[in-house]
């Protein structure tokens, strides 16, 4: 009998450096692709539109991909258990390849999946969502890493896997039933905002482009608000159409060693490996701080003040830049997430949580590990993060990474006319200028919702008591 294995495509969209579907290709005659779409996670609060389009535009890329290699993609929408124990039945498969995740609920999603085909197939999964796997980089005390700059070290000094090409034919058998291709509104979505182009093709032109040029300037221009001088990689690696891997890789053979904008970005590859482990190891970060003394914080919590902020409306060009690129665009640049995220738990007093929900429902790359991450670093709740008495001042921040207004003015219309002397504090200019440039404070542009000052000193306080010997975090 023909050997079979099904190959469950999750977050690992592409064909390229797959090390389930390379371990399928290699132990079977027929691999078996397929993408099950799981109404547990399409109906969750936080499972954005945005997201969903271009996981969409993700699978037609792997499906076209598969078919040039003699294959398909099949989709099946259910439970994943339930779906895959019937597939097994109608393809004789003698087991169920996958991609291992680091997320609570995928971890528990798959346990029920191997109770529910024990007996009835193998069921494997394999490392592939990062440059090592989340248990492989350990002190010396055989604890995980908690602080980055050594975990760093350590992932430095271990060897990165290379990439591996993708077959170059797969044989999948022909009379295994698809469900037709649903569409945004068949999955109970729509948006009017166009994420960028999904799927592993359009992935390693990016890197390509990245590395071509962008890579030299990448130390010099991340932290440019209105510069192009990141990769965008990052909705890629998070539905896994682009390796971890082979972008460490074509980073590092692209420069000479020890150059700047190779070392850091490298770096942040590794941030994203870092809150992955961070989540494997202690799930509980999910809901509440890393820092548990830290659940204790007297959060404010003012809910018009927070809608103002989701909004974009608060009255600080650069924080309202940023909330209105997110609800524009599906992305936010790394250094405005960080002064946004500050702002809402350091300046408005809001809980992080509340900032992490509305940024999952919103980012494209919106990713558990990865934002659970910032929002505890930006709220000094986390691991190794933002010490809580360094509050960005939101003005200075402006100033300093948007120093022309570019930014500001791109998702401000309001703002464009304002001259850059103001354009980071349009509330000082005088009446007349306010007048003469369009832009009345309380009228056209909102006044600033805090007294940065003000705010700043009520947060020390409220941090400060959990600093305090007796109540220090980590407790
Ligand atoms: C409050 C907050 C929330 C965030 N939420 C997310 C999120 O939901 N999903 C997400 O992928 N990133 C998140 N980040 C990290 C970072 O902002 C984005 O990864 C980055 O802006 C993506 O742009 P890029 O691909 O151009 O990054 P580049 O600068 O080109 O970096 C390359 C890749 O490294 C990874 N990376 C970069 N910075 C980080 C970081 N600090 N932590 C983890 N991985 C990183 C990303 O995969 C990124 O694509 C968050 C950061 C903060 C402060």
């Amino acid at each position: 009998m023909t050997k079979r294995i099904l190959c469950w495509f999750r977050r690992d969209l592409r064909l390229d450096d797959n090390t389930a579907l390379l371990a399928a290709y290699a132990a079977a005659e027929e691999v078996v692709p397929v993408f099950i779409f799981d109404d547990a996670i399409l109906s969750r609060p936080d499972t954005g539109a945005v997201r969903v389009a271009f996981l969409l535009e993700s699978l037609r890329n792997l499906d076209e991909n598969l078919r040039a290699r003699g294959s398909r993609l099949l989709l099946r929408r259910g439970r994943p258990e339930h779906v895959l124990a019937q597939l097994v039945t109608e393809t004789a498969a003698s087991a169920v390849y996958f991609n291992r995740d680091v997320e609570p609920f995928a971890l528990a999603r798959d346990a029920r999946v191997r109770a529910h085909l024990e007996g009835r197939c193998a069921v494997e999964g394999f490392d592939d969502g990062g440059l090592t796997a989340p248990e492989a980089v350990r002190t010396k005390a055989g604890t995980p890493y908690t602080v980055f700059t050594p975990y760093r070290q350590a992932v430095l000094a271990q060897p990165i896997p290379r990439p591996r090409l993708a077959p170059a034919m797969l044989r999948t058998p022909a009379d295994v039933p698809s469900d037709p291709w649903p569409s945004l509104k068949d999955l109970g979505f729509a948006t009017s905002v166009s994420p960028p182009p999904g799927g592993e093709t359009s992935a390693q032109a990016r890197l390509q482009g990245f590395i071509q040029n962008g890579l030299a300037r990448y130390a010099t221009e991340r932290d440019v608000l209105s510069a192009d001088g990141t990769s965008r990689l990052s909705p890629y690696l998070r539905f896994g159409c682009l390796s971890p891997r082979r972008a460490y890789w074509a980073a590092r053979e692209a420069v000479p060693e020890g150059s700047p904008g190779m070392e850091s970005w490298i770096a942040e590859l590794i941030w994203r490996d870092f809150y992955r482990q961070i989540l494997f190891h202690f799930p509980y970060v999910e809901t509440g701080a890393f820092r548990r003394a830290y659940d204790d914080l007297a959060w404010e919590n003012n809910a018009s003040w927070f809608d103002l902020w989701c909004q974009g409306k608060t009255g600080f060009p650069i924080v309202d830049a940023a909330m209105r690129q997110l609800l524009t665009t599906g992305w936010m640049h790394n250094r405005a997430r960080m002064i946004v995220a500050s702002f809402l738990t350091k300046d408005l007093l809001i809980d992080w949580r509340w900032g992490e929900r509305h940024f999952m429902k919103h980012l494209v790359d919106g990713d558990l590990a990865a934002n659970n991450g910032g929002w505890q670093w930006a709220a000094s709740t986390g691991t190794d993060a933002q010490p809580y008495f360094r509050i960005f001042n939101p003005t200075a921040q402006g100033k300093k990474f948007d120093p022309t207004g570019a930014y500001v003015r791109q998702y401000v219309p309001e703002l464009r006319a304002v001259p850059d002397r103001w354009i980071h504090e349009p509330s000082r200019m005088p009446p007349d200028v306010q007048r003469a440039f369009r832009c009345v404070i309380g009228v056209d542009y909102p006044a600033p919702l805090v007294d940065h000052g003000r705010q700043r000193a009520k947060a020390l306080t409220m941090f400060g008591r959990f600093a305090s010997p007796e109540k220090r975090p980590g407790r």
